[in-house]
């Protein structure tokens, strides 16, 4: 391999396989490594048995679009551009499969066809050398209505196992899953519907009916539920239909998201078997790319606010010769590229946001970061002020569409029917999480020092990043935009 760069044989494991599993709207409380105890992931609870714990890592956005793209490139999005579903990924970022590839790596890319934005319309197959987007398989949100068995489970991983047994082993790997199978609507089967008196479940298995003809599979909805003018009462029906059911309502929701995390489990089994059966040693990073609501501050679904249960993600990092430990150091997104690089020996970008975690896993510092951001949600016009979080222990202050607190609302009243929408109000949030973990109590108006201080800080970090990058040209289809409106995201941009 002359052609190709030397990894730095120093590294903590030079030239190891890199398997990263992000899994869309993944909660961490869901997770027996997060103390659980309804034992729903027996997989992920192994992995975390000889990984790093991370009790502290933040999402890059709170959309799938967004966080990926702040994995990929370790940059946040008022670098990349990426702050809404409308722009994509510009060429010029290195991604992580595009930097691991100079040095002689295989890299391949799995997904679902769903509006994941890990998808080549996005750029975000960027340095891939294979991506596969495969149709929904039966087991997930994205594959109901579809005629064949369900089968065991992890359908999505398939691909991604497969392909790894064609990399001969004299050449590393780095292959990376994103699974859907968490996502809203969560429902796979008919099981329990007519039982349910509260009528979530039957709502949750028909959510998107029509929405595509294809051998009747229904595609999951997407986040963004919030924007003014997508839905007329700024939520969605089957947020309606929870609503009416009260609390039993809400409870059956969460049950179907439990039941969606322990379906989604089996894909990384898939994975961690494929590992096994490769032999070589593999760093192995499981993320949630953002969390999901489930009623926590009166919110569901994710895409509008920037709450501690979509902001914060659970984080696995599994490195042969590191052993296991849980840190509580404050760490994002945008770290993964600089950190994967460095543990397999390989120099990342200059230049960017992320900052490398070999310092928490090797245990030479306590903390790499003070402040972490999240930045844009997914109808963001690009108008107005830019929704998102600036996090930083023990404050967390958020931008967003969505109320702070319960009962808080603008004065403005929503315009009539047919009115011009005109840009989303904004709520700024504080909250004091050692304090109030919930985030029920909104600081903002009592601790403008606060606010003003954090404030200033991701301002100044914007402007740092303003003009590096030009917005790229999407290369979305007509089909593309309409299964993206059709997912609920107030899709603006027109096709090229
Ligand atoms: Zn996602």
């Amino acid at each position: 391999m002359a052609d190709v760069q030397q990894w730095q044989p120093t590294a903590l494991c030079p030239g190891c396989d890199i398997v990263l599993i992000s899994v869309c709207s993944l909660r961490s409380d869901h997770l027996g490594a997060y103390g659980d105890d309804r034992k729903l992931t027996p997989t992920i609870d192994k992995i975390a048995k000889e990984s790093v714990r991370f009790k502290r890592a933040y999402a890059g956005g709170n959309f799938t679009l967004g966080s990926l793209s702040t994995m990929l490139t370790g940059n946040y999005g008022s670098t990349t551009g990426v702050l809404n579903w409308g722009r994509g990924l510009p060429q010029q970022f290195r991604t992580l499969p595009e930097v691991l590839g100079l040095y002689g790596y295989r890299t391949g890319g799995f997904s679902v066809d769903a509006a994941t934005g890990f998808r080549p319309d996005y750029g975000l197959d960027n340095g891939f050398q294979r991506m596969a987007i495969i149709d929904p398989p039966r087991d997930t949100p994205d594959g109901r209505h579809r005629s064949e068995p369900m089968g065991s489970g992890g359908a999505t991983a398939t691909p991604l196992a497969e392909w790894m047994e064609t990399v001969p082993p004299d050449r590393p790997l780095f292959a990376m899953l994103h699974t859907r199978s968490a996502h809203f609507p969560f429902v796979v089967s008919t099981e329990g519907m007519n039982e349910d008196t509260t009528g979530v479940r039957k709502a949750l298995w028909e959510e998107g009916a029509g929405a595509r003809d294809s051998n009747r599979a229904m595609p999951g909805k997407a986040g963004g539920q919030m924007r003014p003018g997508l839905v007329a009462s700024g939520e969605l029906a089957i947020q309606n239909t929870v609503r009416r059911a009260g609390q039993k309502g809400v409870t059956v929701w969460n049950q179907t998201y439990a039941e969606s995390v322990q379906r989604m489990d089996k894909d990384i089994e898939v994975a961690l078997n494929a590992i096994k059966k490769r032999g070589r040693k593999t760093v192995l990073v499981l993320i949630g790319d953002h969390g999901e609501t489930l009623d926590d501050n009166n919110e569901l679904l994710h895409g509008a606010g920037f709450f501690e249960s979509v902001a914060r993600v659970p984080l696995l990092i599994s490195v042969p010769g590191v052993n296991p430990t849980v840190t509580d150091a404050l760490v994002s997104q945008v770290d993964l590229l600089p950190t994967l690089a460095s543990i397999v020996g390989v120099t990342p970008p200059t230049g960017i946001d992320g900052t490398s975690l070999v310092p928490l896993l090797n245990r030479s510092a306590s903390e790499v970061r003070s402040t972490a951001l999240l930045e844009g949600d997914p109808s963001w016009t690009g108008e107005g002020e830019l929704p998102g979080a600036v996090i930083s222990p023990p404050w967390t202050l958020l931008r967003q569409t969505f109320p702070c607190t319960p009962g808080e609302h603008h004065e403005r009243p929503p315009p009539p029917p047919g009115a011009p929408l005109g840009e989303p109000l904004m709520y700024t949030c504080l909250f004091n999480l050692e304090q109030d973990p919930k985030q029920a109590k909104n600081l903002a108006k009592t601790h403008p020092d606060v606010v003003t201080r954090l404030s200033r800080r991701w301002e100044a970090f914007r402007s740092a990043r303003k003009g590096r990058t030009v917005p790229r040209d999407l290369r979305l289809d007509p089909a593309m935009i309409e299964m993206l409106q059709r997912t609920g995201y107030d899709f603006r941009s027109e096709p090229q």
